[in-house]
């Protein structure tokens, strides 16, 4: 039975076939996801009259939100114009913040990257050294790009450790001392104003920027697994993200495996695939071996320099791995799962794990249509996710309404 659309991908155009709900909002929405280039086809779409839409396009061009570009299809004579979204008419700034590295961006509003910079930055350091510098940063990555910080549309920041994301703050992380409660967005408040900061996991994040650059046109139920220093998971549902009731839904790295013994993980638990499957966990078991890891990049190089012991444990972790996916996959039966961090690069043996168990473990129903992919982004995920999580927020059409409503508003009273 071929699958078929499922109403969240298209709501934007159900929402525009009930003409008294066509908000410009709901317009700027059609022509941001390829739906219509044209009033008339606006007007199609929506069951409007072509006078409304005309009215609602050029709110929208006024606001610079639409432009119109003079190269549609030609049925001779003048050159019919195009409706078109502007990528350029603004930016974001996007900081994937690691325990020990990061990596800080400017996109454009399609998630474009300009300009980006990877770095060492210790987390540990606290909010009070990083959040400043991280704003350094920003001011260096804009002035590369030659845009001001009036341009700045939206600001995005994943961090390594449970976030109450309405609020933008860490909640009691374990990796990151002086950081829980601290409000991200007022740190960014004076240089910014008005800016919307969001503020994220870092697994969500990757899950976000992975399931919008590769997988969202396609598949409406995602797992992103990343292994690396720890192990977490980002969980798409219908086309969403989803955070669960207190943000830590996809903590993945907590969930017993039968075969990991009796090994203390760093939650107090014994157990956890994290505490023997985590590139954390492996560089522990090679330093007690004689042999000198310290983190999960160190079992990489180790494995990549054809270590025989880093290689063995590295596909032992894929098939621990593969057993807490498999109770996964029965339990949400995604459509894709995919496998990011350094370990899932790290070996192919480790991804073979992962399928193996995975594909042995889960029922035939839900791993009939089942792929399992590597991550596409790599270290970018995380700064493509923040742009996209500010970009889905401010470009929403409830977004856009409030805005010309407001500049409205102002127009009115000046
Ligand atoms: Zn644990």
């Amino acid at each position: 039975m071929p699958a078929g659309p499922t109403p969240h991908r298209h709501a934007a155009a159900s929402r525009a076939s009930t003409p008294h709900a066509v908000t410009p909002g709901a317009l700027f929405q059609l022509v941001r996801d390829g739906h219509a280039d044209s009033r008339a086809g606006l007007a199609r779409a929506t069951g409007l009259a072509r006078s409304t839409v005309s009215q609602r396009v050029d709110e929208l061009l006024l606001a610079g939100l639409l432009v119109e570009r003079g190269d549609g299809p030609s049925t001779g004579g003048r050159p019919p114009t195009r409706l078109a979204f502007d990528s350029h008419g603004g930016v974001v700034l996007c900081a994937d913040l690691g325990a020990t590295h990061c990596r800080l961006a400017v996109s454009d509003l399609d998630a474009s990257i300009l300009a980006e910079r990877p770095d060492e930055m210790d987390i540990a350091n606290g909010p009070d050294v990083v959040l400043p510098w991280a704003q350094e940063r920003f001011a260096d990555l804009l002035h590369e790009v030659g845009r001001s910080p009036a341009e700045v549309r939206g600001i995005g920041v994943g961090l390594p450790g449970p976030v109450e994301f309405a609020a933008g703050r860490a909640v009691n992380p374990p990796i990151m001392p002086g950081w829980d409660g601290v409000s991200v967005p007022e740190a960014f408040a004076a240089r910014y104003p008005g800016v919307p900061v969001l503020v994220d996991n870092d697994v969500n994040v990757m899950a976000i920027g992975e399931y919008w650059t590769s997988w969202r046109h396609d598949v409406d139920d995602l797992l992103f697994v990343k292994v690396a220093t720890g192990i977490g998971c980002g969980i798409v549902s219908r086309g969403a993200l989803h955070r669960g009731a207190d943000g830590t839904a996809g903590d993945l790295g907590h969930v017993q495996v039968p075969d990991a013994g009796d090994a203390l993980c760093r939650c107090g638990n014994r157990g956890c695939v994290e505490a023997v499957a985590s590139g954390g966990a492996l560089a522990r078991r090679l330093t007690a071996a004689g042999i000198d890891a310290h983190d999960s990049r160190d079992v990489v190089a180790l494995v990549r320099a054809g270590n025989v012991e880093a290689s063995t444990l590295v596909r032992q972790a894929g098939r621990l791995v593969g057993e807490v996916l498999a109770g996964a996959v029965n339990f949400f039966n995604p459509a894709v799962i995919v496998l990011g961090g350094d370990l899932a690069h790290a070996h192919e043996q480790f991804f073979a794990g992962v399928r193996e168990i995975v594909y042995r473990r889960s029922t035939a129903l839900a791993t009939q249509h089942l792929q399992v992919a590597r991550s596409r982004l790599d270290d970018r995920a995380g700064v493509i996710g923040c742009a996209v999580t500010v970009i889905e927020d401010v470009l929403s059409p409830a977004a856009i309404d409030a805005g010309l409503a407001a500049h409205a508003a102002q127009e009115a009273t000046a």
